[in-house]
């Protein structure tokens, strides 16, 4: 299973368009679990391969604006206006997706 994940990101490393995905998205194509699939991808991060890139979302009525974008965790501030609906995030519970990113060559 672990194999099948390796190559199904390999594949994606090889197509010009694809600049980044979600672990969801190799879940879906391998049908492998989504523990497996971010323990390969995070395993793909330390080797190089790929990088990752917490995104965090306002969660006001689903405005799902990205707010910032940040290499870790640590570095994403806890307050930001969202400069669609106005909100401030200490008050709407933000998302905090997992983007992995493909190095340019
Ligand atoms: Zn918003």
């Amino acid at each position: 299973m672990e194999q099948q994940i390796r190559e199904y990101v390999q594949t994606l490393l090889k197509m010009k368009a694809v600049k980044g995905f979600f672990g969801t998205h190799v879940q879906k194509q391998t049908n492998a679990p989504i523990e497996q699939v971010q323990k390969v991808l995070v395993q793909m991060v330390e080797e190089g391969l790929l990088t990752k890139q917490y995104e965090l979302l306002c969660n006001k009525h689903n405005c799902m604006t990205v707010l910032d974008k940040q290499t870790s965790l640590e570095r994403l501030s806890s307050f930001y206006d969202c400069e669609l609906c106005g909100e401030e995030t200490e008050n709407v519970n933000p998302t905090i997706l997992l983007r992995f990113l493909i190095p340019p060559k």
